[in-house]
């Protein structure tokens, strides 16, 4: 809606833009943003109200289509990835739906990592199917089974590194340059790794996906999602969508997550600092069999991590408990977590506050048990997203289900 902030600011750094970046302060002059709580605008002409409606000039209407506030937020999540624009939306399901409605149609094709979020696959596998379009899952980190996958009818390339659980890791620009290859789009869901550690944009993707649930949040209050990329494609391609289907995001949660981004850059760091350390301290325990962390020089993609996601690990760790078959396993996680008092137990991820979660049986619950193999997660399989909580006392509250495991 209003003009472009990033482009207009190109000489702060990241941790300016995280706070400055936002539409003029009012005649007031506050210095917090202020939250437009309101669904109309009063438009100064007739004239002037159709020139806003046919999109000839600025100026807000009906909130469905902008509000000053979600603007804000906007601008400041688009500086952060250094794309063009950004369009806000109520979830990030939301944005991926929009990603979908404004780009394909019947008969496309995507491409994209069976290891996705489970609601991604879901829509893009089974919603979107229903609409003749049609998809191949490939293994997230094998580029040649990428670069197979893609025909004539390939439109767009979907991926999201690291991934939920099991953090894999894909490379970025080599998927920018099989879909730039073919015709087609490259869009990253950058939930996990969020602009403070990594930005696909500069890779060569042509959107970043986001569920601002998560660290753009960082506090585990709202719903909200963005795509961002250039300015002609916000505009031209999913601001119509906005328009007619709605997935609008509420004033009141934009600016919570526009505030959350505030500390988006402190918070990464520290909670990927505290993951490194909890990483380390989970391979060294007799209980544990497998520690899943891009940060890790055993994990399988630890290089292409380091480069890709500036030196950092990422705030998620994942780790198998020692078991003997999966009956054993499950009782072993579930044990570990209900042993928890001062982490939580809880599926969402991102907040400053540490979550634990067995995903076989909550967010990977509807897979099938053959389907759930191929995905790699086990019944042992323990997530955490870490939060900012003294590292002692994370693996103290660990330590007390895995310790009597053994
Ligand atoms: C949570 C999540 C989503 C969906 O976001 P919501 O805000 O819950 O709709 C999409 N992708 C990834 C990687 C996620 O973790």
């Amino acid at each position: 809606m209003a003009e472009e902030s990033a482009a207009a600011t190109p000489h702060w750094h990241a941790e300016t833009a995280a706070v400055r970046v936002a539409v003029p302060r009012t005649p007031y002059g506050e210095n917090a943003e202020a939250l437009f709580l309101t669904s109309g605008f009063v438009q100064p002409s007739a004239e002037a109200a159709a020139a806003r409606f046919a999109g000839q000039e600025e100026g807000y209407t009906y909130a469905r289509y902008g509000n000053p506030t979600t603007t804000s937020f906007e601008q400041r999540l688009a500086a952060l990835e250094g794309t063009e624009a950004a369009i806000a939306t109520s979830s990030g399901m939301a944005a991926i739906l929009m990603l979908c409605l404004g780009l394909l149609k019947a008969g496309d094709h995507i491409v994209c990592s069976r290891s996705m979020f489970g609601a991604t696959i879901r829509l893009i596998g089974t919603d979107m199917a229903k609409f003749g379009v049609q998809a191949t899952f490939v293994p997230q980190a094998d580029i040649d089974a990428w670069r197979a996958a893609v025909r004539p009818e390939t439109r767009l390339l979907l991926a999201e590194t690291p991934t939920n659980p099991l953090t894999e890791v894909c490379d970025i620009a080599a998927l920018a340059d099989i879909a730039h290859r073919a015709g087609a789009w490259l869009a990253v869901d950058n939930c996990f790794a969020t602009p403070a550690l990594q930005r696909p944009a500069a890779l060569g993707a042509d959107i970043v996906v986001h569920s601002g649930t998560k660290y753009l949040d960082g506090q585990g209050r709202v719903m909200a999602g963005a795509l961002c990329a250039r300015r002609a494609l916000i505009d031209e391609t999913f601001l119509p969508v906005l328009r007619s289907a709605g997935m609008t995001l509420a004033p009141f949660n934009a600016w919570v997550v526009l505030k959350g981004l505030e500390t988006l850059h402190l918070r990464l760091r520290a909670q990927s600092a505290t993951a490194l350390q909890l990483a380390h301290w989970l391979q060294a325990h007799p209980a544990v069999a497998r520690v899943y962390y891009p940060g890790l020089p055993s994990h399988p993609q630890h290089a292409l991590a380091m480069r890709q996601q500036s030196g950092c690990g990422g705030a998620i760790v994942a780790f198998d408990v020692r078991a003997d078959g999966p009956e054993q396993a499950r009782a072993r996680a579930f044990a570990v977590l209900d042993a928890l008092r001062t982490l939580s137990l809880s599926t969402n991820l991102g907040d400053t506050k540490t979550l634990c979660s067995h995903p076989a049986s909550t967010s990977h619950g509807r897979l099938t048990e053959a389907q759930r193999q191929a995905a790699g997660i086990s019944q042992g399989l323990i997530r955490v997203s870490v939060g900012l909580e003294h590292i002692d006392d994370i693996t103290a509250d660990l330590a007390r289900g895995l310790d009597a495991l053994h």
